[in-house]
């Protein structure tokens, strides 16, 4: 099978082609112009395009259902070589604004949700992409070209400062070798530019696997997906608390590398009448003493089937409101793309449907 071009760096394509030089002529085609073939590639030697072309592929997905939400986040499912599917969602963060005279006074600002794996093995109970179970790890460039898909769908300019939060299909860390590549090629000055304190992987907490993300010291980012205060109760919502419990978690946070100005993002997803009470943000509080964390409210999206239940906004609020007057920085996830059922799985969930009616 051919490799595929987006799993590596220049570096790595330096030791691939020869002379070294094309490597960055090849990089500028794929991330700047955004060509589709090799024999696009106009300054490439006739042979040079031929070798590429028996033994590497540059998109290897392509896009099969597009949603646009109210709010102008976009969401995509992209269908894979082997016709399994995963999403990824643009997320429009701020719209651009004008100055009086017209002139543009900021651009949007845009952060990409992307999938790391198709299914996913952790089996939360509140989680549409466990309910498929897993069935592989993307590679590295099928993780890249879920955003040089998008940036070419949106026109976005190769300069243009974007954030990636790893929040889509899959549990990052337990596809740790290609998760890292995709940081490393997302951050090569050649091609996206999108430094690694702009990407935040997000995982449920596999303790083991943070220490090892830690001596990488890649210089990313890191959400905890927590949920829960109290073991017995976080052990039903993840089963992965079983193997690593909170404490454990808290733990490897502790010892994971944090820039000073940088916190780790604790997220927690309310469910009504789960976990929505004042005494679990009273938990909350005393378990996140000495870290330097923000912790970031998800109001649970129900889907079809699931017995979980949206919150009240009040109890979310108070549950706010508690964490604020103890000196968290504490923010509410706006259900951005709520309308296109924006959650991990739905999408693709629902193209399944689609297809066996
Ligand atoms: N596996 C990683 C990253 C992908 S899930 C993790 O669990 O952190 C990204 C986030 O989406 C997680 O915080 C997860 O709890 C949340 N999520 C899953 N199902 C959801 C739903 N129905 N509504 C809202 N958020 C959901
Ligand atoms: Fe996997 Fe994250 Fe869904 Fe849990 S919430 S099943 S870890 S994708």
């Amino acid at each position: 099978m051919k490799k595929h071009i987006l799993d590596y760096r220049e570096k790595d394509l330096e030791e691939l082609v020869k002379p070294k030089f094309r490597a960055k002529q090849i990089y500028g085609w794929i991330y700047n112009k955004r060509v589709e073939s090799f024999s696009s590639m106009k300054n490439l030697p006739k042979n040079l395009i031929e070798e590429l072309d028996n033994n590497f592929t540059i998109y290897s997905s392509k896009i099969v259902s597009k949603q646009l939400s109210t709010d102008g986040s976009i969401k995509y499912l992209f269908q894979l070589h082997d016709n399994h599917t995963v999403e990824a969602v643009l997320l429009l963060m701020r719209d651009k604004q004008y100055n009086e005279d017209g002139t543009i006074k900021h651009l949007e600002k845009f952060t990409v949700c992307v999938s790391s794996q198709v299914g996913c093995k952790v089996g939360c109970a509140f989680c549409l992409t466990a309910k498929g179970g897993f069935i592989r790890d993307l590679g590295a460039g099928e993780i890249v070209e879920q955003i040089l898909q998008i940036y070419k769908d949106n026109n976005i300019e190769s300069n243009r400062r974007v954030n990636i939060v790893y929040m889509g299909m899959g549990e990052p860390l337990d596809n740790l070798s290609n998760l890292a590549q995709a940081i490393k090629v997302f951050s090569d000055l050649d091609g996206l530019n999108i430094a690694p304190h702009r990407q935040t992987v997000s995982t449920s907490g596999l303790s083991a696997k943070i220490d090892r993300l830690a001596k990488m010291d890649l210089g990313i980012n890191l959400a905890i997906s927590l949920h829960a205060v109290d073991d017995e109760l976080r052990e039903q919502l993840m089963p992965i608390n079983k193997a690593y419990n909170i404490a454990s978690v808290i733990d490897s946070v502790r010892r994971f590398p944090i820039n000073l100005r940088k916190k780790v993002m604790f997220e927690y997803l309310v469910i009504k009448d789960v976990n929505d009470d004042l005494a679990s943000a009273k938990k909350l509080v005393k378990l996140l003493n000495g870290i330097q964390a923000k912790v970031n409210l998800i109001l649970f999206n129900p889907h079809e089937g699931g017995e979980f239940k949206r919150p009240d906004l009040k109890d979310v609020i108070n549950f706010q409101e508690h964490l604020l007057s103890k000196g968290l920085i504490c923010t509410v996830r706006e259900s951005k793309g709520l309308d296109i059922s924006a959650a991990c799985g739905q999408l693709r969930e629902q193209n399944l449907k689609d297809q066996n009616d």
